[in-house]
Formats: C-alpha cells, structure tokens, sequence
C-alpha cells in the first residue's frame, strides 16, 4: 500500500478515470465474457510485451483478465494442470507465500530451486542454474518479473540471459509473476525487460499480471493472465480452452477496477500521468532505503546494511532473525513478517528513525 502520511493513497490517474466512467451514460453492469474486457486485455498485453512486440503482431498472444495477481496465477495453474504434460512447477526458494498454495491447489507439483544466499543475501546464481539443470525437462519453472518478493533480490541482465538459455535449452516452460511492473525501477519498460528478454526468443511462456501494486487497485482485483503461444492457431485453440478453465471457476471477471485500467492505459494523457505517479512512489521507496540505511550508519549500528539499499521494490529482506523480528514487535511494536522483510511502502520518513532504533536494540 502507498501511504501518504500514513494513509492509504488513491492515485490520481484512477480518480480521474473513475470520474469519467461515471460520465459516461452508456455504460452498464451487464456480465463480462467469460474472459473480460477486450480492450483492457490488449492494453494489458502490450504493457507487458511491449509496443512494437511481435509475438502480438502474429497474433500469439492470448490475454484473461483475471481476478489480480493471484487469479491470474491460479487460471494458470489450472489451465497447466489440465493441459500441460509435465505437471511440475519449480519455484524460488525462499518466494511470495501464497505461490506454493495456488500452485498445488491449482493441481500442479511444487519444487523448488535456489534463489537467495543469506551469507551474501544477494542472488545464488550458482544454485539456482544447478537446480534448473537438473530440473526435468519440460518442467515450469516460475519466474519473478522484478522486485523479488520477499528478498528485494533480482537477477542482473546477463543472469537473466543466463537463466534464460538454460530455460530454452531444457524446453522448459517459464511463467511470470509480474507483481510489480513499475514499482521497481520506476519505469514500465525497464521492469519488463525479463519478460520481453524471454518473448522476444520466439518460445513459449506464461505471464500473471497484476494492477494492485502499481495502479494501487488492491482491492478492485484487478490483472490479466497472457500466454504466448508458438503459434496464431495455438492461440486460439488455448484461448477456448482459458475459457473452459474459467467458467466453472468464477464465471467472469468483475468490471469496474479492469474499466480503470483501461480507461488509464488507453488515454495517452492519462497513461502519461499514471508513469510520474508510478515514478513518485517507486523513488518514494528508494528515499525510504537510503533514509533507513543512513540512520543505521549513524546509529553504529553493527553489520553491514548495504542490501537496504541494494534491493529492489517495495521489501527489504533484513537478514534479522526471527527471535530478533519478536523482540521488535515486543519491545518496540514494529511490525513485519517473522522472516525480516520489512514494506518499505509502510515506511515514512517520521517512522524511519523509530524502526532504526528497534533494529539497532534488537541487534545490539
Ligand atoms: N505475486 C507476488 C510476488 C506478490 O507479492 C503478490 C502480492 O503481494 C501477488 C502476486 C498477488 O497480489 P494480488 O493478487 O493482490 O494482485
């Protein structure tokens, strides 16, 4: 959640296409189909693959709105579990804690490879390019578009290549969770660059989107599931198929928060205003991590705290222990999960020195 004095925050962007849906008289409530609004699917698709890209232009792609990030992934899971031979998904170790849940409820196995080496609590590349090597063939493997959750650690663009050859190399399938686009760097772009890196070989992949972090949409559940396809008459024949997964699941898709986006995404002007709020609140959070980095420093605070401002997107993964995470929710009633990620989004620069003297005492 975006906090502007420590309240949630509506951009401006999504008041201002609220307010004109509701000037626009011919709109209704009517049901959706069973895949969602058209016109917010392409948008969706292009803000991911990019403009100019091809496998849009050969008609590759076919693209669900679904019920936010985790609908997205779920339609995903399922539609794999009833259609894709080899019924494994590898995920990173440590990942977001939902992902084990939606992909085994989704009817998938779940194994995992290395991601995070808490020594240098940056990326074990090492580790994981072993694990995927030795992954079977064909397997899924989920991928983390930007801003790793929790670790706030991302692959370089060379591990990213790296990654990516020995994907293809396996024939393996790689599906995006595209949590955060914008919210990283600041640029749209920029936060596409994997998925893009991985479209634009020509093969296969999967993509979840969503619209709570970087449209601040949270509640309206808003995202899309895409899925490029070797071919224009492969995606067809998924596209039906998506609709056979859905149907039973939810019917369709909600209307009002997929209105916004498109109203948003399809208006330059108002494209144009939601990439400076984007890029407020993502160098929001970088002035949050060198605020709270200085004041560790100031404070002698022992270790090296360089990873604060070394990770990317809206967590910090501390490296404090549990016992420690206890003690400052006791003594100094800071919040944050019991494995020391910490929202830099919660964070205000009133609230930083506080938090620095709960690390500092929980540490000393
Ligand atoms: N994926 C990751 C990595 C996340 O961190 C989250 C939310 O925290 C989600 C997906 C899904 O969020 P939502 O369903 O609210 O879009």
């Amino acid at each position: 959640m975006w906090l502007q004095e420590g309240k949630p925050y509506v951009l401006k962007v999504v008041r201002e296409a609220e307010q004109r849906l509701i000037r626009d008289g011919s709109r209704n409530k009517e049901y959706l189909s069973i895949t969602g609004i058209p016109a917010f699917n392409k948008l969706s698709a292009k803000l991911i693959l990019g403009e100019d890209s091809p496998a849009i232009h050969e008609k590759r792609v076919c693209t669900a709105q679904c019920l936010s990030g985790t609908g997205s992934l779920r339609v995903g899971a399922e539609f794999l579990a009833k259609h894709y031979p080899q019924k494994v998904i590898y995920i990173p170790t440590p990942t977001w804690g939902n992902h084990p849940k939606v992909f085994t409820l989704g009817g998938l196995q779940v194994k995992s490879y290395r991601y995070y080496d808490p020594k240098t609590r940056g990326l074990d590349y090492e580790g994981l390019l072993d694990d995927l090597r030795a992954a079977p063939s064909d397997a899924v493997v989920l991928l983390h578009a930007c801003a790793h959750n929790p670790t706030g650690v991302d692959p370089t663009r060379e591990q990213w290549e790296g990654i990516r050859q020995i994907i293809r190399s396996k024939n393996m399938l790689p599906f995006f969770d595209s949590a955060y686009q914008g919210f990283a760097s600041g640029s749209l772009d920029e936060d596409a660059h994997a998925v893009r890196l991985f479209a634009a070989d020509g093969g296969e992949c999967l993509i979840a989107q969503s619209y709570a972090k970087n449209m601040g949409l949270y509640g309206e559940r808003v995202g899309a599931l895409s899925i490029v396809c070797a071919s224009e008459s492969v995606a067809t024949r998924v596209d039906s198929q998506l609709k056979l997964v859905i149907r039973p699941m939810y019917s369709n898709p909600p209307i009002h928060g997929a209105a916004i986006v498109a109203t948003v995404l399809g208006d330059r002007g108002l494209y144009q205003e939601w990439t400076v709020e984007l890029k407020a609140m993502a160098d929001r959070i970088i002035r949050m991590r060198h605020l709270l980095y200085e004041a560790l420093r100031a404070r002698g605070t022992p270790g090296n705290w360089e990873h604060i401002i070394k990770q990317i997107g809206m967590f910090t993964f501390t490296g404090l222990t549990k016992e420690q995470v206890n003690f400052m929710t006791k003594e100094y009633h800071v919040y944050m999960t019991s494995d020391g990620r910490i929202s830099m989004a919660g964070l205000s620069s009133r609230t930083v020195p506080h938090l620095a003297n709960a690390i500092h005492a929980a540490v000393t």
